[in-house]
């Protein structure tokens, strides 16, 4: 059985069937705005629901899915390493008014230089998602911590270790000048000393002003929360509306399809770029994480523009090939005239300007 197995077993699997009936929250409640979140509509006896019912796994469920860890032949890891660039922060820090960069790190880790600003989504820029997580099975993080510039926001969407990394929050927390998060998630900040002035925490369609051009909000996600054992939907989770004077990004987190897409598209659309997760799906949890013809439905709900599909090429935390993703995705997108953005990790693309849309995964496999 391969590390990476154990590993998806113990994050997916056994949290799920231990879920529920314990509650040992690591973090501190104090200073909570526990009024605000009680408040909330989807949130009842200390743990956050999703709006549409996401029933956990059952056991034949689980039983099929250690089969399927134990005996698939997936292509789950690239035999050769997949083509990066080292991120070069001379592109990033020289943004103009009216200009949307976008330099994916991997997985979901996002750097937009928009309008003049510079917004990190889940920055995660470790080589492994925890002690026991799987690896980036495409060579180091392309970056040098040490160039990072002056960033203005990051938002994060949830706590799972691939989207909240505490190395990472840590080495750069001092360059920030704000953080973004779901209720509850502010406190794992703080507890590593980021503090609580620089830290805004918003429950679902709840909007922030930054900089006095910038609105953050966070909108509903389908997925689920938590770090340990027992503490599992204690902590919210989200998509986010990203909008500068000039340009409106829409960045997915995790999620599984479901309504809220057309809700925000509605409320938000149209977008002129879409981060859409498309990656690290099976049947089995497929409530709360989409197939990649969902990734790109959900695309077209919001109103989007232009797609790049990310949470994928990074980390290997499914069973299916690694290059599934995209040769569904894009099968998708052409059958229903979607724009995908393909950049490579550590790649600087300028929208308008030097958009990347070629297949590139394509020479790294065997299907076509
Ligand atoms: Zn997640």
């Amino acid at each position: 059985m391969k590390i990476s197995s154990i590993t998806l077993v113990v994050i997916l699997i056994i949290p799920t069937f231990l879920s529920q009936s314990c509650s040992s929250a690591t973090y501190s409640l104090e200073d909570i705005k526990m009024e605000k979140i009680e408040r909330s509509s989807h949130y009842k006896e200390g743990k956050f629901l999703n709006l549409n019912k996401t029933p956990g796994f059952e056991f034949g469920n689980m039983a099929k899915t250690f089969w399927e860890f134990m005996f698939n032949n997936n292509e789950k890891k690239p035999e050769e390493m997949l083509p990066t660039q080292q991120i070069d922060f001379t592109l990033i820090t020289n943004g103009r008014p009216g200009e949307l960069k976008v330099t994916w790190v991997g997985h979901s880790s996002q750097i937009l230089t928009m309008d003049g600003k510079i917004i990190l989504t889940d920055p995660m820029y470790e080589n492994k998602t925890a002690l026991i997580g799987p690896s980036r099975y495409n060579g180091d993080v392309p970056l040098n911590l040490n160039e990072l510039p002056e960033i203005d926001i990051v938002v994060i969407s949830h706590n799972h270790y691939d989207h909240l990394n505490i190395g990472t929050i840590e080495a750069i927390h001092e360059k920030v000048k704000h953080f973004v998060v779901p209720l509850m998630v502010g406190a794992e900040l703080e507890n590593i000393g980021v503090p609580r002035e620089k830290i805004t925490e918003l429950d679902w369609w709840e909007e922030t002003h930054l900089f006095g051009k910038f609105m953050i909000a966070l909108t509903p996600a389908q997925h689920f929360s938590g770090r340990g054992l027992f503490d599992r939907d204690e902590t919210l989770w989200g998509s986010y509306v990203i909008q500068g004077p000039y340009h409106k990004v829409f960045f997915s987190g995790d999620s599984g399809y479901f309504d809220g897409f057309k809700k925000i598209g509605l409320k938000y659309g149209p977008f002129d770029y879409t981060l859409m997760e498309c990656g690290a799906y099976n049947e089995t949890w497929h409530t709360i994480h989409m197939f990649p013809e969902e990734s790109v439905q959900a695309h077209i709900d919001l109103n989007g523009k232009i797609m790049q599909p990310m949470h994928w090429g990074t980390f290997d935390l499914a069973l299916h090939d690694w290059y599934d993703p995209m040769i569904r995705a894009a099968k998708a997108a052409d059958s229903l005239g979607v724009t995908l953005s393909t950049p490579i990790v550590g790649e600087t693309i300028t929208i308008d300007e030097n958009l990347k849309t070629d297949r590139w995964w394509e020479v790294y496999t065997s299907e076509k």
